[in-house]
């Protein structure tokens, strides 16, 4: 009888061990996904104060990877690009570098095609560009990026649809934006004679130690052309060497 208690007491205390070693390796195996975890982070939202919300998801890609920023609607009326990248990259696996996405979501005067104001009128842009400079320039400037993308898209009125170009005439953001051009079969490198946005945001951060580039979609591209040419862009952005 006695070595039949202890048979049951040994067999109770290898269960109950392996329990709780199953219990202490799953909540390691929590913590450590946690840290290298995307997430979403609101970073303004009062409605009384500003004319919009800016978030970003953080962490996207590879955790250990080097930090490249992608900015996504200063200008609100190009919306289906920025939702085009924000719908893409979270979902990309296998990436080299770890990404932020920072999202500006204008609310007042958002505008509409055709509403005949020029660049410089349209109150909705100048609200993002607001936005921009206010809580997302410091984000970045600040925040160990090799690499900030502003995402765009144009009504065609350039002499390319699907581009991608510097603010300023030199550096790094040249450099790069010009190997994304050669490694992509849509995208050229193309600078229009003015930005609206450029003073607000990518302007001083070329100024201030962060490579920042444009990138501009045609606006009434379908859908799945949109798509095709965003891969192009990640796909490149994320073979960059920095
Ligand atoms: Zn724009």
């Amino acid at each position: 009888m006695i070595k039949k208690e202890h048979i049951i007491i040994i067999i109770l205390l290898i269960i109950i061990s392996a329990f709780s070693l199953a219990i202490i390796s799953l909540n390691c195996a929590d913590n450590n996904e946690d840290t290298n975890d995307t997430y979403r982070e609101v970073l303004v939202n009062d409605s009384n104060e500003t004319s919009g919300t800016v978030e970003v998801i953080r962490n996207i890609g590879n955790p250990n990877g080097k930090r490249i920023a992608y900015v996504v609607g200063v200008h609100p009326l190009e919306n289906e690009t920025h939702r085009t990248l924000v719908k893409l990259l979270p979902n990309m696996t296998n990436l080299n570098y770890c990404y932020d996405i920072y999202i500006i979501n204008v609310t007042e005067d958002i505008g509409y095609y055709g509403d005949g104001l020029n660049n410089y009128e349209n109150p909705g842009r100048q609200n993002g560009q607001n936005l921009a400079q206010k809580y997302v320039y410091p984000e970045i400037v600040n925040g160990n990026y090799e690499l900030a993308i502003d995402v765009h898209s144009n009504i065609g009125a350039y002499e390319y649809k699907t581009f991608v170009f510097s603010p300023v005439k030199e550096g790094k953001s040249v450099d790069y934006a010009n190997q994304i051009a050669q490694n992509c079969e849509n995208i050229t490198y193309y600078a229009p004679p003015s930005t609206t946005s450029g003073p607000y945001l990518t302007i001083p951060l070329n100024e201030n130690g962060i490579p920042a580039f444009y990138f501009e979609e045609y606006s009434f591209a379908p859908q799945d052309v949109k798509d095709e040419h965003m891969l192009e862009l990640i796909n490149a952005v994320d073979n960059l060497n920095f």
